[in-house]
C-alpha cells in the first residue's frame, strides 16, 4: 500500500514530525548525551533500553530491537494501520492529507461505515433506557448485567421496526445506504428490513474503539439465538474480537488473555475483576487470530464451553498454535464440566473457584500427551511407533527450541527410552536406541 501513497507527501511528513516530539507525547523520555531513552514500551523491562535519535528521526530498542521511524511508532504503539498512522501523524504535524489518493478514498469510505456504526450504536444505547423498551433492561439485569457494564460495553438494544419507512428513506436516502452497507438493514424485494430487531446488540470494536460490527442476542427466543452482522468491508467474523478494545482499555499492560465464547462471558468476567478476556466470534479459531493473539502478549489462555463442540475446538487451537510458540509463548486451556460457560459456572461456583481454574489451566504440553496416549495406547512396539510419529511430527512443528527439547524428553520417557538420538519422523524406526543405563542417559536433538 506504502508505493501507492504519494511518496513526496510522507517524507514531507516525516520532515515536518519531530520523532522525539510525538514519542514524548505518548511515553516518559529523558535526555542522555545526544539521544533519548525510555522503558521500552514493546517489551518488558525494568532499566530503558529504548532509545530516540533526533538526528536521523529515528528509535532503536537494544532489548528487543523493534525499530523505525515516526510512522512505524505509531502503527505499532497505537496498534493501527498505516493509512491511520499517516492520519494522526498528519493532524499532530499540522498537514493537510491529499484526499485525491485512492487509498484515502477508501479509508475515508471505511469511516464513513465506522461513523454510521457508531451513530447507530448510540440509538441502541438509548433504546436500553426507554419506558417501552423496559423488557431490554430486564432481561440484562436477569443475566446479571450492571449498569456500569452496559455503559463501558456499550451494550444497546435494537426495537422492532422491522421496516423503515419509504418517507424516511428518502429524506435519508446516503444514511440509509450506509445502513445497508454496513449490514444493519437488508434490501427484500424492494422492501428495506431491520435486520436486527428486538435483539440486545454487542457492538464488536476496533482497538480504537470504533465499531466494526454487531453480535445481537434476542430476548424473545427467536432464531437463531444469536446473529452477528453480516461480513461487510470492515466486518469480518473469523478476524474481529469482541471484548479487546476494552481489554487495551482497562490494562496497562496485558499479560495475558483469555479466550472465551460468548459475550455474557466476557462481560461476566470483567465484572468480577478478570478485565483480559476476550470473545472469538463463533468457534472460529483461525490461524489469523492466533497470531495475533500471540503479538498482543505472551501467554493465552482458551476456555470454550464445556461441551464436545469446545472439547474439538481446544484439539484445534492446540494444533494450529504449534508453529508460533517460541520459548516465551505460553498456552493453556480450561475444560469446563458439561452444559457450563464462563457465565453459567460463575454465578453457580463464584469467582474464587474459577480464579483457581485460570491458575491450573493445563499446559498445552499436558494437554497434548494426554489427548495422543488417549488415542494410541503403548502396549506394544508398533502402537508405541505409531504414537511416537504422530508426537514428533507434532512436536517438530513448534519453533521455541527450549520448549521442543523437554517436550521430547517427556516423550522419551513415555516410551520408556532414555537415550534418544535424532528425532526424526522419517528415522525414528532406525535410530531408536534403547538404554537402561543411567549412565549413558544422553538426550541429543
Ligand atoms: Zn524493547
Amino acid at each position: 500500500m506504502l508505493y501507492k501513497i504519494p511518496k513526496s507527501f510522507i517524507n514531507e511528513l516525516l520532515i515536518n514530525t519531530n520523532i522525539v516530539e510525538l514519542i514524548s507525547s505518548k511515553i516518559n523520555i529523558i535526555k542522555k548525551g545526544k539521544n533519548y531513552y525510555s522503558i521500552c514500551p514493546f517489551h518488558n523491562e525494568k532499566t530503558p533500553s529504548f532509545s530516540i535519535s533526533f538526528e536521523k528521526q529515528f528509535y532503536y530498542c537494544f532489548g528487543c530491537h523493534v525499530h523505525g521511524n515516526a510512522i512505524d511508532f505509531l502503527i505499532n504503539y497505537e496498534k493501527i494501520n498505516f493509512i491511520e498512522s499517516i492520519k494522526e501523524l498528519s493532524f499532530f504535524s499540522g498537514m493537510k492529507i491529499p484526499k485525491k489518493n485512492i487509498y484515502f478514498k477508501k479509508y475515508f469510505k471505511e469511516e464513513n461505515l465506522y461513523n454510521v456504526l457508531n451513530k447507530i450504536s448510540l440509538t441502541y444505547q438509548k433504546n436500553i433506557y426507554k419506558e417501552k423498551n423496559k423488557i431490554a433492561i430486564k432481561y440484562l439485569q436477569k443475566r446479571g448485567i450492571n449498569k456500569k457494564s452496559i455503559k463501558i460495553f456499550s451494550i444497546g438494544y435494537s426495537n422492532n421496526i422491522k421496516i423503515i419507512s419509504k418517507n424516511y428513506i428518502k429524506k435519508n436516502k446516503k444514511f440509509i445506504n450506509n445502513l445497508i452497507k454496513s449490514g444493519i438493514l437488508y434490501n427484500e424485494k424492494n422492501n428495506i428490513k431491520n435486520r436486527f430487531t428486538e435483539r440486545i446488540m454487542f457492538p464488536i470494536k476496533n482497538l480504537k474503539g470504533n465499531i466494526n460490527g454487531f453480535g445481537a442476542r434476542t430476548i424473545l427466543n427467536k432464531i437463531p439465538k444469536y446473529l452477528n452482522s453480516p461480513e461487510t468491508k470492515i466486518f469480518k467474523k473469523t478476524e474481529n474480537l469482541y471484548g479487546l478494545f476494552e481489554v487495551y482499555k482497562y490494562n496497562k499492560k496485558i499479560k495475558r488473555l483469555l479466550i472465551v465464547e460468548g459475550y455474557f462471558d466476557v462481560i461476566t468476567l470483567f465484572q468480577n475483576k478478570i478485565k483480559y478476556a476476550i470473545s472469538i466470534l463463533g468457534t472460529s479459531i483461525n490461524i489469523y487470530i492466533i497470531k495475533k493473539l500471540f503479538n498482543i502478549c505472551n501467554t493465552l489462555i482458551y476456555c470454550y464451553d464445556g461441551d464436545n463442540a469446545g472439547k474439538i475446538a481446544s484439539w484445534k487451537t492446540l494444533e494450529i498454535s504449534l508453529p508460533y510458540i517460541n520459548d516465551e509463548k505460553i498456552l493453556k486451556f480450561i475444560f469446563l464440566p458439561k452444559g457450563e460457560d464462563p457465565d453459567s459456572i460463575i454465578k453457580k461456583e463464584g469467582i474464587k473457584k474459577f480464579k483457581n481454574r485460570i491458575k491450573n489451566a493445563i499446559p498445552m504440553s499436558t494437554l497434548l500427551f494426554k489427548k495422543l496416549l488417549k488415542k494410541n495406547d503403548l502396549s506394544n512396539p508398533e502402537k508405541k511407533t505409531k504414537f511416537s510419529r504422530i508426537a514428533i511430527s507434532m512436536i517438530e512443528k513448534i519453533p521455541g527450541k527450549i520448549i521442543k527439547f523437554f517436550l521430547k524428553k517427556i516423550l522419551g520417557n513415555k516410551l520408556g527410552i532414555l537415550e534418544i538420538n535424532e528425532l526424526n519422523p522419517n528415522k525414528i524406526k532406525n535410530k531408536f536406541k534403547i538404554s537402561h543405563k543411567k549412565k549413558n542417559k544422553k538426550i541429543l536433538i
